[in-house]
């Protein structure tokens, strides 16, 4: 008999040689429908492989990542199995589970070439064998049988990344007719996949590297129902609306020029004004926390970034260094903020009773990023942080820590973020050689955050090992319209940076001491923000923050005038207001202006100018009737009031 410990550290005993799915089904058949994997002693397993020892195992399902990804894994070869029906010789690279769905990499045999209408036929054989019921058996074997099965094939693919592997064991899965080398985990057979779609096709580097031969990469999403699926297929074509690159075009935000270059955005005057309106939202809340300002240049001395660390752990991926016509002078684009405002913090000597000092900054920042990485405003070469850098002593990260949540949370409810999530990330327990900083220090930090995450009510996950080498960290995942998750928002201690730059403070008892510094930067940078508010508003951005509050539509050339004149009023009174000179009907002009998202809609005719008052028309409201100038100024002004009130 073995032990099997579960996670509420209760033991049972089982004989040895049981399966995850058959301890699932002692303890209830619907867990043991649901289960897809299970982890045992941290290694995540497939549920039909026998346990042979005393193990301490966590039960995967569908809502877990560990279980969607064997069922992906799975379907990843239920896929490279229907492709090898269809396509005698076809070569396979890799087939991951990715975040949503898994693909597989693969080199067609001659001038073959898939298309779109070809997946819908590649779905039902897929189906059609997963109906089959077929086991998916795991085989472990020795390298060189390995290496003989699929030289055998001629699977060159295969050859090459088992030829990288250690010696010793190999593990082969197996369905139906098809082999694959792989880890696992894996389903116990086929029939758990009810619904499957096949959603693009890609070209893809072997290994991404471009010398290396172009294959064919197939990206499939699969589900235990019919439903799931259909529901992620309504998801999938609302995020297609919402797509930041097609509505950023839309409504005039932001815009790529192959002149000036691949990832570099250039903002269009709406663009501008919306991250403008962000930024002095963010400067205003910041001055109320007591940070300050600071400016810092583009570029820095290679020296700087070798003396941060950052040149040996990112020198080799980044832009080029900048050579100057001086003899060995070499200057980087700015990658990061820190280095620069450790240097600002050493422009005098501090006491303790200067900290905390909060430094603040709307730094841009460069990294280079493979042309195939870039996306849209999430994936950028050149991108400005909401940065800021708080230097303070160990005995007031808590009250430090307390007030970044409570900035993050301020802008989350001011941008309506109503769902998120957060992470503490502490030391490995076991581990602590592979930290800088002391033990002392450590401690300080992880109690400090968990304490001020309890007293803001927060219910936070803790991962254990997941903290950088340098310090332990708070992590903010916000949760979009389309539940859609997106990491904002980090709050990082580092023990590193101070000691690097010699950074000190006179302490009460006059001896010199280090200050510990805070990462943080709510927004993440203002380029993926804009992208993730875009797409969870579909461009409907609350009233503070919409580039035009208001348009004004005469209902003919006659009211122009009038127009003119309650245009100038209104933006006298700092409403954003624009005016549709265009020569069209009414109708057309009102949907068109919908269609800019601009919340208000002023139609001006006959009986206004009469009064003196407009027709007010609220996006997604409808009719609101007449009313006087000066009370529209007041109901926009009220509106905006109640969106940046504090919580
Ligand atoms: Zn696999
Ligand atoms: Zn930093």
């Amino acid at each position: 008999m073995i032990n099997i410990t579960f996670p509420d550290k209760q033991v049972r005993q089982y004989p040895e040689g049981i399966t995850g799915l058959d301890i699932a089904k002692s303890l209830s058949n619907s867990l043991a429908k649901e289960v897809l994997s299970v982890i045992v002693n941290k290694e995540t397993w497939d549920i039909a492989r026998p346990i042979t020892s005393d193990s301490e195992i966590i039960f995967q399902t569908w809502d877990n990542n560990e279980g969607k990804h064997a069922f992906w894994h799975t379907s990843a070869h239920l896929m490279a199995e229907t492709l090898e029906c269809f396509y005698p010789g076809i070569k396979f690279g890799i087939g991951p589970a990715i975040e949503n769905g898994f693909y597989y990499d693969v080199d067609l045999p001659g001038n073959t070439t898939i298309s779109e209408t070809d997946l819908v036929k590649i779905e039902q054989k897929m189906l059609e064998l997963a109906r089959q019921k077929n086991p998916v058996v795991r085989q472990d074997i020795s390298k060189d049988d390995a290496l003989a099965y699929f030289s055998s094939k001629g699977d060159e693919y295969k050859i090459e990344l088992i030829n990288e592997l250690q010696d010793g064991t190999i593990s082969l899965y197996k369905q139906g007719n098809f082999t694959d080398l792989c880890r696992g985990p894996h389903l116990p057979n086929t029939e758990y996949i009810k619904a499957i779609k096949l959603t693009s096709i890609a070209g893809a580097y072997w290994r991404g590297n471009e010398k290396n031969k172009q294959l064919t990469r197939i990206y499939g999403i699969t589900f235990p129902k019919q439903k799931q699926l259909e529901e992620y297929l309504v998801i999938l074509e609302e995020a297609r609306k919402r797509d930041h690159r097609r509505l950023g075009k839309e409504l005039e935000l932001f815009t790529f020029s192959q002149n000036v270059g691949q990832g570099l955005p250039l903002w269009l005057p709406k663009g501008a004004t919306l991250r403008e309106l962000l930024e002095t939202f963010l400067k205003k809340v910041q001055k109320k926390y007591g940070y300050v300002q600071v400016i810092s240049p583009h570029i820095g001395q290679k020296e700087l970034y070798e003396k941060s660390g950052h040149w040996a752990k990112y020198g080799k991926d980044s832009f080029r260094p900048i050579s100057t016509p001086a003899e060995g002078e070499f200057f980087m684009l700015k990658p990061m903020n820190c280095p620069h405002h450790c240097e600002i913090y050493k422009y005098k000597p501090h006491s303790y009773k200067d900290l905390p000092l909060r430094f603040a900054e709307f730094g841009t920042v460069y990294r280079y990023e493979q042309s195939g990485e870039l996306h849209g405003l999430t994936r950028v070469r050149g991108f400005t942080q909401d940065d800021a850098h708080i230097f303070c002593r160990p005995d007031q990260l808590k009250e430090e820590f307390i007030k970044v949540i409570d900035i993050v949370l301020y802008i989350f409810k001011t941008l309506e973020f109503k769902n998120f999530t957060t992470q503490i990330s502490l030391r490995d327990p076991e581990d602590h050689e592979k930290y800088i900083g002391s033990d002392e220090n450590w401690e300080k930090a992880e109690t400090a955050i968990i304490e001020a995450v309890r007293e803001k009510g927060i219910d936070a996950v803790i991962e254990m090992g997941e903290a950088a080498f340098y310090g332990p960290k708070l992590d903010f995942m916000v949760k979009d319209a389309l539940g859609r998750k997106w990491q904002l928002g980090t709050i990082q201690v580092d023990y590193n940076l101070p000691e690097r730059f010699d950074l000190e403070y006179n302490g009460a008892d006059n001896q010199k001491h280090r200050p510990v510094m805070i990462h943080r930067a709510p927004f993440g940078s203002m380029e993926r923000f804009v992208a993730v508010l875009i797409e969870h508003t579909a461009g409907k951005f609350p009233l503070w923050l919409a580039p035009d509050q208001a348009v004004i539509i005469p209902v003919s050339e006659k009211f122009n005038e009038f127009s003119k004149n309650v245009l100038n009023l209104l933006n006298n009174s700092d409403i954003r207001t624009v005016f549709d000179e265009r020569n069209e009907k009414v109708g057309k002009k009102i949907r068109d202006n919908e269609l800019k998202r601009i919340p208000y809609l002023l139609v001006l005719g006959e009986k206004e100018q009469e009064t003196n008052t407009i027709s007010v028309r609220k996006q997604g409201e409808g009719d609101k009737g007449n009313m006087k100038i000066e009370e529209f100024i007041n109901l926009i002004r009220n509106e905006v009031e109640n969106q940046l009130k504090e919580i």
